[in-house]
């Protein structure tokens, strides 16, 4: 077994890779969580969009590290890291106050290439460690196209409309996903729940593009 990250044998994460992970600390933006110079309601980044979630908080940021370390729990399927994932998470994130736990579902062509499912494995990690249930609450309308290396206006046009409800939500739900990049996914996947019934949404991932 070899650390994801700089592959010394031993762990899947090794303990000086985890120590080192770029953990996201305040002052962060209200609403996206992106890291900046002084606390604010709203930032350059997420400034005049329509985000149908609450506020959004990540755990690390996504640099060169936590990308070899994602791309092995997503496409290796190293499941272990999930767990190391949802640990870091707890560490940074504070415990949402929602009363159940979603995840964007995984687009089924995809998945089935992987065989398990990322952002719904970390938000199991994450229902045990809150005590929250994790519900299936959203559901894909459409086949999304690959994301990586769209630009910005066209992820969000390219996952519009791309999630609804699976069931009815509960009042406040959390919103897990792997990683955050564009917020559109993290947009779409909340007006879903919305349109379920919640009527509030925190959408909590473990990496953050962060620009
Ligand atoms: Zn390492
Ligand atoms: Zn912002």
């Amino acid at each position: 077994m070899r650390c994801a990250v700089c592959g010394v044998g031993g762990a899947q994460l090794c303990a000086s890779c985890r120590k080192r992970l770029p953990r996201l600390a305040p002052p962060l933006c209200d609403r996206c969580g992106a890291p900046t110079a002084w606390p604010v309601a709203r930032c350059r980044e997420c400034s005049g969009r329509r985000l149908s979630f609450a506020s959004a908080r990540a755990a690390v940021a996504y640099d060169d590290d936590v990308r070899r370390l994602v791309r092995a729990w997503k496409e290796r399927g190293l499941r272990r890291l999930a767990a190391e994932a949802a640990e870091v998470v707890v560490g940074v994130v504070p415990s949402p106050s929602c009363g159940a736990v979603a995840f964007v579902p995984p687009d089924r062509g995809r998945s089935l290439e992987r065989g398990h499912h990322p952002a719904e494995r970390l938000a199991r990690e994450l229902g045990e460690r809150w005590s929250l249930p994790v519900l299936t609450l959203i559901r894909r309308t459409r086949s999304v196209p690959r994301q990586r290396g769209l630009a910005l206006a066209l992820r969000r046009r390219n996952v519009a409309g791309a999630f609804g409800p699976a069931s009815e939500a509960p009042r406040a739900v959390v919103l897990v996903d792997d990683v955050y990049t564009s917020g559109a996914t993290a947009a779409s996947a909340a007006s879903a729940l919305r349109k379920g019934g919640a009527r509030r949404v925190e959408v909590v991932t473990f990496a953050r593009v962060v620009r």
